[in-house]
């Protein structure tokens, strides 16, 4: 399981502030689950404003360069997905006693400017860690479950917007246990893979979708139910495992288009036997008669983030290519990469990845008509080796 997924202590957690004047109020809101998070909900009622510090602090040169690295790490892969215009890029960054705003607007209410400017985007300042309906959360309570997930906020016209929430990386380095052993490029691992959900899922389709898996539940269906259900039944695990090892080992050596459609075809074949085999047990299990199109859409959310976390880290682009932070990961194939390419209980994540490494060879270019595709990632594969939608 990767360390930065969203336990479920942070969920309903809510930043609120008051939308009053000119400014934007912050009112962030989450949910459990880094995908699921990303979605909007409703804005809660009013309340009042977080308390705004005496003093205004700024991010400083060494926590600047870092943002701006993940972002760089993340715009190509925005660009390639064709999903810079979609959601947003405003990061909340927080430490044990203050946070700062970057790319979230000028003006929002109970933060002030630091001077500093980021991409050409002011940094705003507030004098304390996550704040609550007004008050502020205990960073204790947050520090182990809040990494890095995706928040929505109120903008000053009204519109619900995704945030970024990012736990500080020296923050984390010395207060999570997780992330004592780690460098930097798990961190901007982190920002790549939530900061491509704050676009990726406020594309239409992808919205579209989701809203219409969750309309007719009161409780998201998401990946930790899949996963109980993955824990609690070994022939399932069978199943996957088998499908991980042949998508895994595609994926260690390059393959000609028509091998990696080859693979394609046999991986569709196990997994449409997966879908027969285990579809009433999983529905019963997660008390839903859309599991299997909700494990279909989180394979595609969570397997096209970490795809695009696996490969930022390998192959950073451009100005990062040779940045010590990546000196760890730089150059290895993705399997090798410890967390992410193995698999166990949260099997989207890895089974999606795979799936897009694979598309790399046999469909080149892939990304925005995997988007443009009523089934998105799985409804393309199908597309691609020509079975039909
Ligand atoms: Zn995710």
């Amino acid at each position: 399981m990767r360390k930065h997924t969203l336990s479920s202590s942070a969920h309903g957690l809510r930043k609120v502030g008051r939308n009053s004047g000119q400014a934007a109020a912050l009112v962030v809101v989450l949910a459990s689950g880094c995908a699921g998070a990303a979605l909007p909900a409703e804005v809660p009622a009013q309340h009042a404003p977080p308390s705004s510090a005496a003093t205004t602090s700024p991010l400083g040169a060494t926590r600047l360069a870092r943002l701006v690295a993940g972002r760089n790490a993340l715009a190509p892969m925005l660009a390639e997905w064709g999903l810079a215009e979609s959601g947003s890029s405003c990061v909340l960054l927080f430490t044990d006693h203050e946070e700062w705003l970057v790319g979230c607007g000028r003006d929002v209410e109970g933060f002030v400017a630091t001077g500093e400017e980021a991409q050409g985007e002011p940094v705003l300042h507030m004098g304390q860690s996550l704040a609550v309906s007004g008050q502020l959360l205990p960073f204790e309570q947050i520090k182990l479950a809040i990494v890095g997930t995706v928040g929505t906020w109120s903008r000053a016209d009204g519109e619900p917007a995704p945030v970024l929430l990012l736990q500080d990386w020296d923050t984390l380095h010395s207060h999570h246990p997780g992330f004592t052993n780690s460098d930097v490029s798990e961190w901007l691992g982190v920002l790549v893979h939530e900061g491509f959900h704050a676009h990726q899922m406020w594309h239409p389709n992808v919205r579209r979708v989701f809203l219409e898996l969750t309309e007719q539940q009161p409780t998201v269906v998401g990946p930790e139910d899949l996963a109980n259900f993955y824990r609690a039944n070994e022939e399932f695990r069978l199943a996957l495992a088998r499908e991980h090892t042949l998508l895994r080992s595609a994926t260690e050596t390059h393959h000609t288009q028509a091998e990696a459609r080859q693979t394609l075809r046999a991986w569709l074949a196990l997994y449409n036997a997966r879908r027969e085999h285990f579809r009433a047990d999983l529905e019963g299990a997660v008390h839903s008669t859309r599991a299997l199109d909700i494990d279909a859409f989180y394979t595609f959310v969570e397997g096209a983030a970490r795809y695009v976390e696996a490969r930022s880290l390998t192959t950073p682009p451009g100005a990062l290519a040779n940045d010590p932070a990546f000196a760890a990961t730089r150059g290895r194939a993705i399997s090798q990469l410890p967390g992410l390419g193995g698999i166990g209980p949260k099997y989207v994540y890895s089974i999606g990845m795979y799936l897009c490494l694979v598309l790399d060879d046999a469909a080149p270019g892939w990304q925005a008509r995997v988007l443009a595709n009523p089934g998105l990632l799985i409804g393309y594969i199908n597309e691609v080796v020509g079975a039909g939608t």
